[in-house]
Parts: C-alpha cells; structure tokens; sequence
C-alpha cells in the first residue's frame, strides 16, 4: 500500500481479511481500490445513510467499508450472482462483526433487487457489478432512492471501453446519460471512473 493510501486509507484486521479474500480463494481481485472504497465509507458518513444497497459483493471489501460507516441500525443488502463468492464475503462480515447489518442475498441482481423493494426507498445505491447491467440498475436506483439519496457507480470507464461500438458500452452511455438527466451529477476520474449522483 502506498504512503497516501495507508495514512488515509489503511485497513484494519476486518478491512485486511475482506481486501486479502479474492487473492486467497481464487476469486477476480476487482474489489475498490483502498482510498476509492474510503471515499464510500466517508460518503456514508457525511450523508449518514441508513438503508444501502450494493450490486456486486465479491469478497465484501466496499460492503465492510460502507457498513462500518452506517449509524446504529443502519441495513445493507449486497447482491451477489455467484454462490462462491457470496460464501466467502459472509464468513469476511461475519469475522469483521457486522453480520447484524449485512445481509448478502444470492442470485442475479435482477431478481434479487425486486426482493429489496420493500425495504426502501432507500438511501445509497452503490453499482459494481456485470456493467451490461448499470442502465437497468440505474434506473432501479432511480425509482427506489429517496429524493437526495446517493447513486455510485463504479466502472464508469468501462475499462477504456466506454466509446467503443459494442453492446455493453452502448449500455453503460444509457447509464450515463439517463443519470446525469435525474440525478445532480458528476463522473470522478477514479482509476475507472466513478460515477456520484444525488437523485432530484
Ligand atoms: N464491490 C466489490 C467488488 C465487486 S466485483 C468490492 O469493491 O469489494 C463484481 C461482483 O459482481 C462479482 O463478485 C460478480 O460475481 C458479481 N456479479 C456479476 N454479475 C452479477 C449480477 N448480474 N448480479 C449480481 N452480482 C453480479
Ligand atoms: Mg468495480
């Protein structure tokens, strides 16, 4: 970890273990980078988010970092399409002691997300997973955001492939266009381009 990172940024042992899982089980490493997945975490503050949903758990870094964040009774549900994956982010909330407030639901976010419905609107929906999604999960957040409620999307780059002429890159503009007509917002230029939107 480098200097700035580890003086703002840094992980203690719950943070470490979740950050550590995709490396040690064999899993994509494609969890936020340390200070981008702070910057979450300083969001929560600073709006004092209650209800939060994710789409794309992993290892459950940035879902650690949100919830930690959250004021006392504060709920998360992070969506996750790969049992695997979802196995190994509950045994990492579970040794970080946040098991009360992270419920990790398995099973394509499309599906999942209509489950959720009843528990909103909600406060902060944060994007990370299959990018052929973020318009439609864009426009969930949409619908199920209290007004002044948070949307991030992370990805908004789409790995250099934002303007390419392909179906997933035509989605991802979607995404961008139909957020910054609802929403007050701005694209950060993060490693990937993350995306903040203050629904209208
Ligand atoms: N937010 C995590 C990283 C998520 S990586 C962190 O920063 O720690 C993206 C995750 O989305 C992967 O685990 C992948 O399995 C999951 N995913 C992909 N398509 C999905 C879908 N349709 N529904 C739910 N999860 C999906
Ligand atoms: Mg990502």
């Amino acid at each position: 970890m480098d200097y700035v990172t580890r003086v703002h940024a840094g992980h203690d042992a719950g943070l470490q273990r979740a950050f550590d899982a995709p490396t040690a089980f064999g899993m994509p490493a494609i969890q936020l980078g340390a200070s981008e997945a702070r910057l979450l975490e300083l969001l929560v503050k600073l709006t004092g988010a209650r209800r939060i949903v994710e789409i794309g758990t992993l290892a459950g870094y940035s879902a650690l970092r949100m919830a930690r964040a959250m004021p006392e009774g504060g709920r998360l549900w992070t969506l996750e399409s790969e049992p695997a994956h979802a196995e190994v982010a509950r045994a990492n909330i579970e040794a970080a002691g946040l098991s009360a407030c992270i419920e990790v639901l398995v099973g394509p976010a499309l599906v999942t997300l209509d489950r959720l419905v009843e528990h909103g609107p909600f406060d902060l929906v944060f994007l990370d997973a299959d990018k052929s999604g973020y318009a439609s999960y864009g426009r969930w957040a949409q619908a199920h955001l209290r007004p002044g409620g948070l949307l991030v999307a992370d990805n908004a780059y789409l790995f250099g492939r934002l303007l390419a002429d392909e179906p997933t890159a035509r989605e991802v503009r979607a995404f961008h266009e139909e957020t910054a007509l609802r929403f007050d917002s701005v694209c950060v230029p993060t490693p990937d381009g993350l995306v903040v939107g203050i629904r209208r």
